[in-house]
């Protein structure tokens, strides 16, 4: 059965100090209805703006460089990413978070305090189903020795390597598939670190102001400094923890296994980015079919083979869908994987020739012309194409909606305009002519 949208069962609060600013702050954690999503607000400010934890809404605050922020209107929040871990991974679809201040509290530089006070209050299932975004192809960022990769797989997997060029932190490695019993058991209580090097110029700087030995691990050329690690690779494991959070950015959870390569905040967005791309890609709304719903069939694929002489792979009219005797008729032509002609045009890159996006509109003329009854069972032939312009390229899966007009009609010969559409913007349009005679030639 599909798993279902949750929320919690009650409204919690936890104080605690900012690790960057240092400010003291109280955050309020509140259940959302359905589909509503992760929401931060601010309630030490008069508008009562809500920021959706959504990777639009990313902010690169050079000045609080290690950590999520979100923004919006110029309203921040920062130090997202360990409460997003916890959301992730206890599967909570739907919060509202309000907050005091411009940054969630660090509490013990891990998320297990947030784990726990949710767990507390309690999860709430909720009627809507999840909605995942399974990745359908591999994808892959890197920077400077840095990598990211996602391939698809059935939930999400995290493999982790971590390597600094340090006497005590080295190669590290950590991998875990993620729900909640392995969330908690193994990833929640591991705590932010900073080599001791980087804390000194962090100080600073004023940065890591709300920071110290109990809330961060600093490690010294010895070891941590005034604190014990809680696993060995609890470095690796605190990586983890904030891909967890930035990849709940997604606004949605997520199908797939993700390597690592000792990334950090900024390639995990541009990891995010390229998902959220692909999820555009992949989840874009289907065309309707027909384009205009009301347009009834006039001649359907039988009528229109008694008007015209031509045949598979090379007749490009599926239906007549309006048609006015001689003077205009509107066709469709729904473009598959399928046609002969991606075979050659071409296999990696499908694209519909234009010449035969041509023919396709004089071929719609022709059933214009040759509905009339004296010119049944003619055969058209092509005597001049003139204006011919190509605007948008044509691929598998579109629907051409193609307009032929008759602009001149004489006893054996007709000029015709066409112009075919693809969701309501053209793609070519031309002025044609051609002579139509007894069927021993055949060439439009
Ligand atoms: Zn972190």
């Amino acid at each position: 059965m599909e798993p279902k949208q949750k929320t919690i069962r009650g409204t919690l609060t936890l104080e605690g100090i900012g690790l960057h600013t240092g400010k003291a702050v109280k955050i309020t954690l509140k259940p959302a209805e359905e589909n509503a999503g992760i929401l931060f607000r601010r309630v030490d400010l008069p508008s009562s703006l809500d920021i959706k934890a959504d990777f639009a809404n990313i902010v690169v605050n050079k000045n609080i460089p290690r950590c999520t922020s979100l923004g919006k209107n110029g309203v921040m929040i920062h130090t997202v990413e360990h409460l997003m871990a916890v959301l992730s991974g206890l599967e909570i679809d739907n919060l509202l978070v309000e907050i005091n201040e411009e940054e969630l509290p660090g509490l013990d530089g891990s998320s297990v305090d947030f784990l726990t006070a949710i767990k507390k209050v309690g999860i709430q299932e909720q009627k809507a189903l999840r909605s995942f975004f399974a990745v359908r192809e591999p994808i892959w960022v890197e920077d400077r020795g840095s990598s990211v990769s996602i391939v698809p797989a059935d939930d999400l997997k995290i493999s982790y390597l971590l390597d600094y060029e340090h006497p005590f932190l080295d190669s590290q490695f950590f991998d875990v598939r993620l729900n909640p019993d392995s969330f908690e058991k193994q990833v929640a209580m591991c705590r932010t670190f900073c080599l001791e090097d980087e804390a000194d110029e962090l100080k600073s700087k004023g940065l890591g102001k709300g920071a110290n030995f109990q809330n961060t691990l600093v490690v010294g050329k010895k070891g941590v400094k005034e604190n014990r690690l809680r696993f060995d690779n609890e470095f690796a494991r605190h990586k983890v923890l904030d891909l967890i959070g930035d990849l709940y950015l997604l606004g949605r959870p997520l199908k797939g296994h993700i390597v690592a390569v000792k990334s950090g905040h900024h390639l995990n967005f541009e990891l995010l980015k390229k998902i959220a791309s692909q999820k555009e890609k992949y989840e874009a709304k289907p065309v309707s079919f027909p384009t205009n719903p009301i347009a009834k069939t006039e001649l359907d694929i039988s009528a229109i083979m008694k008007l015209l002489p031509h045949r598979y792979p090379f007749l490009f009219v599926d239906r007549i869908i309006e048609i006015e005797k001689g003077q205009r008729a509107v066709g469709l032509k729904n473009v598959t994987f399928n046609e002969l002609f991606f075979q050659g045009h071409f296999p990696s890159r499908p694209v519909m020739p234009g010449v035969l996006m041509i023919e396709a509109m004089a071929q719609v003329g022709g059933v214009a012309v040759l509905a009339e009854g004296q010119n049944e069972g003619k055969v058209p032939i092509f005597m001049s194409v003139n204006n011919v312009k190509f605007r948008k390229i044509v691929s598998p899966g579109d629907q051409l909606v193609i307009e032929a007009v008759v602009l001149k009609k004489k006893s054996r010969m007709a000029q015709i305009h066409g112009e075919a559409k693809v969701q309501d913007q053209v793609v070519v349009e031309a002025d044609m002519m051609f002579s139509y005679g007894d069927a021993t030639v055949a060439s439009t």
